[in-house]
């Protein structure tokens, strides 16, 4: 099954002479349990593309599916409870809150949950765990690393164990070091199962995900398949069917 399905996605922005065509038909498949990187120069429709499959930004035209389910015929509410159970975000734009601890800023999608406070931070426990800061998390943003910073916000965006995940340059602020451990970060959710699409401008990190969509223009214009890391992936771990077991199950 295809998990993800574009069809003839467009989007405009403005209208008459001002209009800006941002996105020209764009239709693409992606399966559950792949990591994909979009690439593409400045002003391509990259953020434009994320920001539909993130049901941020209503498309002009064109359906967007995420396992059968036409995701923009949903009610304004329904649409909310997608993004709060299906996606998870990591924007270059989405800070952390300075003055909240870090283990406060991971726990903020769970704000609207009914559960309990003790099992809320425990979820945020767990999601620090995950990126390797689990000493940290009574912190404030400003005391950790840059590169720290963005593990929080991976943390954050993971804290309610989303079956998709999509970045906008996650990398992009970082050091080569810095960002190899969050392109490791990332390998590792998807290994646990996630879904993954990543907006990223430089080639070396898009290497590390399965498959490269270049866009150009509001075009898809082609793509490209890393099989190793594909195939050791598949291999280890199976194509992934969704929904991902929720090893916190036991908690609610
Ligand atoms: P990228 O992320 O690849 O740099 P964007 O998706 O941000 O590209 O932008 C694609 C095109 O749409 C650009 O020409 C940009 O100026 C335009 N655009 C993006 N957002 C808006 C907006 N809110 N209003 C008007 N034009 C926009
Ligand atoms: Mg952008």
């Amino acid at each position: 099954m295809n998990y993800i399905n574009l069809e003839n996605i467009v989007k405009n922005y403005g209208a008459g002479e001002g209009k800006v065509a941002a996105l020209r038909e764009i239709s693409l498949f992606i399966q559950a349990g792949e990591f994909v990187a979009i690439m593409g120069e400045s002003g391509s429709g990259k953020s434009t593309l994320l920001s539909i499959l993130g049901v941020l930004n209503t498309p002009s035209g064109g359906t967007y599916q995420v396992n059968g389910v036409d995701v923009y015929s949903l009610t304004g509410e329904q649409q909310a409870d997608f993004r709060r159970e299906t996606l998870g975000f990591v924007f270059q734009s989405f800070h952390l809150i300075p003055y909240l601890s870090v283990i406060e800023n991971v726990m903020l999608p769970l704000t609207t949950k009914r559960l309990k406070e003790k099992v809320k931070r425990e979820l945020a426990d767990q999601a620090l765990a995950r990126v390797g800061l689990a000493a940290k998390g009574h912190r404030l943003p400003n005391q950790i690393s840059g590169g720290e910073q963005e593990r929080v916000a991976i943390a954050r965006a993971v804290v309610n164990r989303p079956p998709i995940l999509l970045a906008d340059e996650p990398t992009g602020n970082l050091d080569t070091r810095t960002g190899l451990e969050i392109m490791q970060l990332l390998q590792d959710l998807n290994g646990d199962g996630m879904t993954i699409i990543m907006v990223t401008h430089s080639p070396e990190w898009a290497h590390y995900t399965h498959r490269i969509l270049h866009i150009s223009d509001g075009r898809l214009k082609g793509e490209e398949i890393n099989s190793v890391t594909f195939e050791s992936a598949a291999a280890k771990f199976g194509i992934l069917d969704f929904p991902v077991t929720n090893p916190s199950d036991e908690l609610y």
